[in-house]
């Protein structure tokens, strides 16, 4: 789960780590008052978007007078800010954070993430820090330096000694880098992180460490022991169908593609999903139904890929085990009834590939079907090969 950015904030002053002082705001007047409470004679309006990006994007600015912080509170509050991470849809800002501005020396990026292959949390550091990390990773990746975490001894002074000076901050900060480093792997660690990111860490100019930007991610099965942070949920700033497939008891992702697949089990779809893609299609979602084929289950499904038009078609993969193909097939039929109201077709092609328990008896139904529009596949690999023929049959 993502937070905001001054939520974020917050959580790493409570481990005294040092961030500017700030002030969220809903609305231009709130903005305005905050700015005079924070009496300073410059301040950083900045949009709360769960999206990086903002500074290039307009979507950060100074402001030195009550005047120059209505206008761009005004400005930014509602509008659509598109940025190269919100995809080109972009994403309304709701909330800014109103926040004392710093007086810059340097922007260094520091960031914490599990990394699988190590089973451990790395520190990942950079002095070409700011707005073009992104750049930094793919064109000089040797000027990012990681430093592996032990979990049992945590984040070693001299690791974050060595990463300071392999970064190059300035003696006369070294010490307050260290610190602000051990700080934020503690903060990662108690508040159960899988990404902290800031991205400027910054050095003043009278060689303070400051945090400018900061971006928690949280482990969703971590949640039920955090539930203050649970509580900062802003559901505005989620996928709506991922949203709805979770209240339905379904493990939805949305991959943004048309061609939809709903899957029994996290391996098969994710092989399914892989399967689409080997042959040219670009898939719609990842979707484990689990081991219920309920058909008010199947038809929730079925919905939610076909919610706004995305899924220009279905692939049912299903190897039945604790779910008889008899009753995936059955599943799908009363799913069209439910979706179609007549049930005669259903609006985009549905391949079905169904193997294991009473597979016979599921194929024997589909072949029996009136619907028009469902294709029996044999083959897990037939199958996919014939949707993703059929989504580009559709479009042409
Ligand atoms: P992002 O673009 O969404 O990552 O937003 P950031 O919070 O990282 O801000 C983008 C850039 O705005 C930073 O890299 C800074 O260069 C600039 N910026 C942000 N806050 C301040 C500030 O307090 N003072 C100054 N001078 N620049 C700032
Ligand atoms: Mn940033």
């Amino acid at each position: 789960m993502n937070i905001h950015e001054y939520q974020s904030k917050q959580i790493l002053r409570e481990f005294g780590i040092n961030v500017p002082n700030g002030l969220p705001a809903f609305s231009v007047h709130e903005a305005v008052t905050n700015a005079e409470k924070l009496d300073t004679p410059v301040v950083v309006v900045k949009a709360q978007i769960h999206a990086g990006g903002r500074g290039k994007a307009g979507g950060v600015k100074l402001a030195k007078s009550a005047e120059e912080v209505r206008a761009v509170a005004q400005e930014l509050l509602g509008k659509v800010l598109v940025t190269h991470q919100t995809g080109p849809e972009g994403k309304v800002v709701e909330r800014l954070l109103i926040e004392e501005a710093s007086k810059i020396k340097k922007e260094y990026y520091l960031s914490f993430i599990i990394d699988r292959h190590t089973a451990s949390v790395v520190m990942m550091g950079s002095e070409e820090g700011g707005v073009e990390i992104e750049k930094v990773a793919a064109e000089t990746p040797e000027k990012i330096i990681k430093e592996y975490i032990d979990p049992v001894i945590g984040l070693a002074g001299f690791q974050a000694m060595r990463m300071a000076y392999a970064i190059n901050i300035p003696e006369a900060a070294i010490r307050r880098a260290v610190s602000t480093m051990q700080k934020l792997y503690t903060a990662f660690v108690d508040k159960d992180c899988s990404q902290l990111e800031i991205n400027p860490l910054v050095l003043t100019e009278d060689d303070k460490i400051v945090v400018l930007d900061a971006k928690l991610n949280f482990d969703d099965s971590a949640l039920f022991r955090h539930s203050d942070i649970a509580m900062l949920r802003d559901e505005s700033e989620e996928d709506p169908k991922e949203r709805i497939a979770a209240a339905a008891g379904l493990n939805y992702v949305n991959l943004g593609g048309d061609v939809a697949c709903m899957v029994n089990g996290a391996g098969l779809a994710m092989a399914t999903v892989d399967m689409l893609k080997f042959y040219g299609g670009e898939p719609a979602n990842f979707l484990d139904v689990g081991g219920d084929s309920a058909p008010e289950k199947i038809a929730k499904a079925f919905s939610i890929m076909l919610e706004g038009g995305q899924a220009k078609g279905i692939f049912v993969n299903i190897m039945g085990g604790i779910n008889r193909c008899d009753n995936i097939a059955k599943g799908i039929i009363e799913a069209a009834h439910i979706i179609s109201k007549d049930g005669s077709s259903l609006p985009v092609p549905v391949v079905v590939r169904l193997e294991g328990s009473m597979v016979e008896e599921g194929r024997e139904i589909l072949r029996n079907t009136p619907i028009t529009n469902v294709f029996a596949a044999p083959t897990m690999e037939g199958g996919a090969e014939q949707i993703v023929k059929l989504v580009a049959a559709a479009k042409n």
